[in-house]
């Protein structure tokens, strides 16, 4: 798969505000927040779009929501809640090819999306 803007943040190459990481996945602050709280959640095993998962992403997929959810809880947001969202392709509106999860928080959210 091509090299994205999020590789070379999980090489540290550019700045990214970092606010989660484990084995499997990093997380840092969109660098145009669309709540008071949104920040993505990346594998660190790089895979362009949801298209591309096979059965072995399980675990890594899971770990991935996982740590979405432990950082709602460490910063507290989790009982009034919150939002995540992977966007695939054109109508998904994806423009990052390394599968991302938002976690959005911090206000209401409004539903559906536009
Ligand atoms: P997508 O539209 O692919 O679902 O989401 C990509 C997200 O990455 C966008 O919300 C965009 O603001 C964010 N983004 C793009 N480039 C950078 C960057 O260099 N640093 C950070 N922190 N976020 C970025």
């Amino acid at each position: 798969m091509s090299e994205t803007i999020f590789s070379k943040i999980l090489r540290r190459e550019i700045p990214a505000d970092i606010v989660y990481e484990d084995d499997d996945v990093l997380g840092f602050r969109d660098v145009n927040p669309q709540a008071p709280v949104h920040v993505l959640f990346i594998p660190k095993t790089p895979i362009a779009t949801l298209n591309d998962l096979t059965p072995e992403h399980a675990a890594l997929m899971g770990r991935l929501v996982l740590a979405a959810t432990h950082f709602a809880k460490r910063e507290g947001f989790d009982e009034l809640g919150y939002r995540t969202v992977f966007n695939c392709n054109q109508h998904g509106g994806q423009t990052v090819f390394h599968i991302h999860l938002h976690l959005l928080a911090g206000r209401q959210l409004g539903w559906p999306p536009g």
